[in-house]
């Protein structure tokens, strides 16, 4: 332990199990002495988050679905009643209707357009707001974007849109913010096998097809985002607002297939 992030405590949005983004980003936070409370959604997640936040020293656990703006104010309400100040927030939250997430993007309901919109982009919003009243002496807060916002990745679809949206409000807010010390930044993590990503048609193609493309020839772990959380959590990244950094292997800047890549 580097003692990185002592004194430090923050909240861990989105946790549903081991294999979970925001499980790699809570190892390596407590791994380096920050102090944690964890979100989740509904009693049935309770189960599952309860032994893994007991695992990393938290009793804290809030139920919150962000979906609801009275739910969101309770859950602030219930971290402030036990912590007069926060230092950081990570957003590890997306969702949409997996019928949406295969076939084409042109047949997306208005129903699922919207409730994609509000649960996947407008909590970090709404996250955001709320947390920065408890962070007097700055902070930082992050959330988890994937490449489908930047190129069209097929079935992706409104979740793709949604990450744009998600995308444009980190430099937003890191600029509403900025003048208080809050950092705004997303981590835009190469594809992992998780419950949400077992929603998105094909996605073990898409998990093949970056493992044999990508510069680095391999696919991302939740130990690698972990790592790129801890930077963007603690003062290493002092000077960083707004980015969107990429941690998926390099697989961004490729423009074309690798020619050692065989057909799948
Ligand atoms: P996950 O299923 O482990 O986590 C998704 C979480 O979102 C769950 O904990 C779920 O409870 C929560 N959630 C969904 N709707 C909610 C609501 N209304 N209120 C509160 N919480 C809600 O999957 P993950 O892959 O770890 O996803 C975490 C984040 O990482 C998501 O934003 C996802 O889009 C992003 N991401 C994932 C990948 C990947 O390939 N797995 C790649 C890039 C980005």
């Amino acid at each position: 332990m580097t003692g990185l992030m002592a004194g430090k405590r923050g909240l861990i949005m989105g946790l549903a199990n081991d294999k979970s983004l925001a499980w790699g980003i809570a190892q390596k936070l407590r791994e380096h002495g920050a102090e944690l409370a964890f979100s989740y959604q509904g009693e049935a997640l309770e189960k599952r988050v309860r032994p893994l936040a007991e695992s990393l020293g938290s009793d804290f656990l809030i139920d919150c679905d962000v979906s609801s703006m009275d739910a969101l104010d309770d859950a602030f309400a219930q971290l402030k009643a036990r912590w007069d100040t926060l230092d950081f927030v990570v957003h590890a939250i997306g969702f949409s209707d997996k019928n949406e997430l295969r076939g084409k993007y042109v047949d997306t309901s208005l129903d699922n357009f919207l409730m994609t919109m509000n649960i996947s982009a407008y909590s970090l919003v709404a996250v955001t707001k709320r947390a920065a009243e408890m962070m007097p002496n700055g902070g930082s807060i992050l959330t988890l974007t994937y490449y489908g916002a930047e190129k069209v990745v097929p079935h992706y679809n409104v979740m793709g849109v949604a990450k744009a949206a998600l995308e444009a409000s980190v430099k937003y807010l890191a600029n509403d913010l900025g003048p208080v010390n809050i950092r705004v930044n997303g981590i835009s993590a190469g594809p992992i096998k998780t419950l949400a990503a077992s929603g998105i048609g094909d996605f073990r193609y898409i998990l093949k097809w970056n493992e044999l493309n990508s510069p680095l020839r391999r696919n991302v772990t939740i130990e690698d985002v972990g790592g790129a959380g801890l930077y963007m959590l603690s003062d290493l990244s002092s000077g960083v607002t707004g980015e969107t950094h990429h941690v998926d292997a390099g697989y961004h800047l490729v423009g074309m297939k690798q020619e050692d890549a065989p057909d799948i």
